[in-house]
């Protein structure tokens, strides 16, 4: 099962409060005959029901957020202009779950544009005076939603990045590479896809470090990442599987073509004079998707194939299964 966005949750929650919220007063209308509200709320509720399971199945919330904000902003609008200015409380809910669900920014603007929806359905009914609370009081709302939420949604960004990245080598971490493969394998199951692993492990890499240190072996990881970053297209990702290990998942390819980026990058890695006088070298295992029924299996065919190179005499890819070895030139 694909693992729901931080977004999605929102706006499931957002959608299944709303529906909580909405059903007590619905009856509570009918029962005392209040048919017009009654009706709008049911609408509503609908409505936001239909969101929920939309975006349940499809995990799209971009424009559902935006839906689900302008229903509930819509509807408080609405309701204030029918029944009076006495529905007002329903503007702070309503204006708090903009900024809970949308991006800072916009749910500001929301939260303006419906204040000033309301301003001709208080000013003639309540005094001067009550209409500058609310007024005052929905836009310290807006401002203090708009610093919240800027803030969190920053330190999310950053917590995420942090999360996903390997601190010593920048290149996408393990739990990166899980979640990539396990969404590659969830892709295969709705079409026809494609694509090779590759694993890479530097040769005799504790012998690098007790030859020249540690902080030499972490400056050789470094570069190693940034020369796979640097040879591969764009959309490819360079993961850090283990201490000297790399991945690199090439969607599209085949084993063929995989192998044929298995060679460039190994030759690469050898042209390049990381250590003066000293040949730096990698072994690659290379596992085609469809050679593989679970997410385990390829990552153990591409291993598997790894060892052979090493077994081999190192400086070599292997592919899996197949046991092709080609021998570096
Ligand atoms: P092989 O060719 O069989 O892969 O030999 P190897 O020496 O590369 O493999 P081995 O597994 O024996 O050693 C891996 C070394 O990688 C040991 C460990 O100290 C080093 N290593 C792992 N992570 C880091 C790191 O972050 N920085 C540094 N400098 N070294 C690391
Ligand atoms: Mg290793
Ligand atoms: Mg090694």
């Amino acid at each position: 099962m694909t693992e729901r966005s931080y977004k999605e949750k929102l706006v499931l929650i957002g959608c299944m409060l709303g529906v909580v919220g909405f059903i007590p007063f619905t009856i509570y209308r009918f029962v005392n005959g209040d048919y017009l509200l009654a009706f709008i709320e049911s609408c509503l509720a609908i409505s936001i029901l239909g969101i929920f399971f939309y975006v349940r199945r499809t995990h799209k919330v971009e424009v559902p957020a935006v839906i689900l904000c302008l229903l509930f902003l819509g509807a408080m609008v609405a309701v204030v202009h029918i029944k009076g200015p006495n529905l007002i409380y329903w503007a702070y809910p309503s204006t708090l779950a903009c900024f809970c669900i949308l991006k800072a920014r916009t749910a500001a603007i929301f939260g303006i544009l419906s204040l000033l929806l309301l301003f001709p359905a208080l000013y003639p009914a309540l005094e001067g005076q009550e209409v500058i609370l609310i007024c005052v009081t929905l836009t310290m709302l807006c401002l203090f939603g708009y610093t919240f939420t800027k803030i969190s949604y920053n330190q999310h960004v950053e917590l995420s990045k942090l999360a996903a990245r390997d601190g010593l080598t920048g290149a996408w971490n393990r739990r990166s590479l899980d979640h990539a493969i396990d969404q590659l394998f969830n892709k295969r199951q709705r079409m026809t896809i494609n694509a090779s692993l590759i694993i890479m492990d530097i040769d005799h890499f504790k012998k690098i470090n007790d030859t020249y240190g540690h902080a030499v072996g972490d400056e050789i990881l470094i570069k190693i990442a940034d020369l796979l970053k640097s040879s591969v297209r764009i959309s490819d990702q360079i993961y850090r599987y283990g201490g000297e290990e790399f991945v690199l998942i090439a969607e599209g390819e085949d084993l063929k073509q995989a192998a044929v980026i298995a060679e460039s990058l190994r030759s690469r890695i050898e042209k390049s004079e990381l250590i003066e006088g000293q040949k730096v070298t990698i072994s690659l295992g290379v596992a085609e998707l469809t050679q593989a029924s679970t997410p385990e299996q390829w990552i153990t065919l591409a291993d598997e194939a790894l060892y052979q190179a090493k077994r081999k005499g190192r400086n070599r890819f292997c592919l899996a299964k197949e046991s092709i070895m080609k021998k570096a030139a």
